[in-house]
């Protein structure tokens, strides 16, 4: 062979060997890895009925799933395969055999109630037209240190229905994952979703048709003005997914809103009948309500929403707090409706208080209290540093950004070193942590600390 020869050859063998190469790299890239600890597969039966089955790849003594309010799984969850039972363990429930020994797979069967779960995504929420949406989260096992299982999630629609996962829309939909590594609502159902330049929207179809008129004009304002103020959209990876379901039955008075938001998405349920005609307290509880939601995209997305150690009182008064500024930058409200709202909070904040401290209020189910006390203190806030609720967030999310949610503590750090004001941050640590003797006093001095001239709530008026 000559050496000329040789070298072809050896050129050949090489560009072989580096094309076998490249095939093998790219069919690994090409494919999904496995799962590597569990499968979940959510197929939608009839209507607000799913059934929900988890696959593992080794045996398991249990399945264990975050807490839940009361023992809704144990009432809610039909289990399919005989032999298994649901047990708790400081509110975390456990799914297995009654035998003790191991298995593989178990199924369950479940289907949606008008049951709100207050402070909780609802698991089930039923849609008009035998649509549902599921959270993916109460069904998604976590091990030990209470992290979620690494899961793969198959999703099934009953005939005739899609499922809608961000921007998929398929009838069937294989190792799912969430772009955002993040529990996720899921709707399964006759409806399409619509895009728009800011969003992905899913609205039910017994919505009164004033409400999905304000819904389609106020979404791309909401979302332009938060842009404008807080920078583009929340998430890089999905266009914000919005759920709106309608219940306008029942009770003749009732106006219920009730909003769960997830890092990308969030979903709204209205109740009750006196959604069907458009009213001003309707208009206002909606707009004021959808901004609180939209503002919460931005929160998660920042980080300073959703760690193990959440104060919800900072989150949710400082979503109350962005709403009523967007209220009145959107021309929807005025000083006096501003002063009302105050007001009301300032109502609700002492009423909530006369029973113990702010940061016990989740635990004794003061819910009204973390709103419209956090609304106060996000208020107070702005004023001690001379800015506004709006300004204050901005920066404030700026500082927590990369940070997995956060205590009061950072929470106080942060308004210490932005005032410069150490009595203020003082005296708003002792108002959260402690119970007071007279809550609407102490509101009333905390307000004090640095009026603001255009403020909604001057110290000490009432109304
Ligand atoms: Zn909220």
């Amino acid at each position: 062979m000559t050496g000329a020869k040789f070298l072809s050859r050896l050129l050949i063998v090489l560009f072989l060997v580096m094309g076998v190469a490249i095939v093998v790299v790219t069919a690994m890239m090409s494919r999904p890895p496995p799962p590597k600890e569990i499968e979940i597969a959510i197929e939608q039966l009839d209507g607000a009925q799913v059934r929900v089955a988890w696959r593992s790849v080794r045996s398991l003594e249990a399945l264990n799933f975050e807490a839940l309010a009361g023992a809704y799984r144990d009432r809610r969850w039909q289990i399919e395969t005989p032999g298994f039972g649901i047990s708790y363990d400081e509110g975390v429930a456990r799914l297995a055999r009654r035998d003790g020994k191991p298995f593989i797979g178990v199924a369950i069967t479940m289907e949606a109630d008008g049951v709100r779960l207050p402070k909780e995504y609802q698991p089930l929420a039923e849609y008009g037209e035998g649509g549902v949406l599921v959270y993916t989260g109460h069904f998604h096992p976590v091990g030990k240190d209470g992290a979620r299982l690494d899961a793969m999630f198959n999703f099934a629609a009953a005939p005739d229905a899609k499922v809608a996962a961000f921007g998929d829309h398929a009838a069937v939909m294989k190792d799912w994952k969430s772009p955002l590594a993040h529990p996720a609502f899921i709707y399964f159902g006759p409806l399409s979703p619509v895009e728009t330049t800011h969003v992905i929207t899913l609205i039910d179809l017994t919505a009164p048709q004033w409400i999905i008129e304000e819904f389609d004009r106020l979404t791309p304002r909401a979302f332009d003005y938060f842009a404008t103020v807080f920078g583009a959209s929340p998430e890089r990876e999905v266009k914000p997914n919005l759920f709106l379901a309608a219940r306008p039955g029942g009770n003749e008075g009732r106006l219920s809103y009730a909003g769960d938001a997830l890092p990308g998405q969030f979903q709204i349920t209205l109740d009750g009948a006196a959604w069907r005609t458009q009213s001003m307290q309707g208009e206002d509880i909606f707009r004021r309500s959808t901004l609180h939601e939209a503002f919460h995209l931005w929160q998660s997305a920042s980080a300073s929403l959703g760690g193990e150690d959440d104060a919800a009182w900072i989150h949710e008064g400082g979503a109350d707090a962005v709403a009523v500024d967007a209220m009145v930058a959107l021309g929807f409200w005025d000083g006096d409706d501003l002063a009302a709202f105050a007001a009301a909070a300032r109502r609700d904040c002492a009423a909530g208080l006369n029973e113990g401290s702010l940061s016990r209020a989740e635990e004794r189910r003061a819910f009204t209290a973390l709103y419209a006390c956090g609304y106060l203190i996000a208020e107070a806030v702005a004023r001690a540093d001379g800015t506004t609720a709006t300004a204050f967030w901005r920066d404030f999310m700026a500082e927590a950004k990369g940070g997995g949610g956060y205590g009061d503590g950072f929470f106080f750090d942060f308004v210490a070193a932005r005032t410069g004001d150490e009595d203020f941050s003082r005296a708003l640590k002792e108002f959260v942590r402690m119970p007071l003797a007279d809550p609407a006093r102490e509101i009333d001095r905390l307000l004090a600390a640095a009026p603001r001239a255009s403020s909604p709530l001057a110290p000490g008026e009432r109304r």
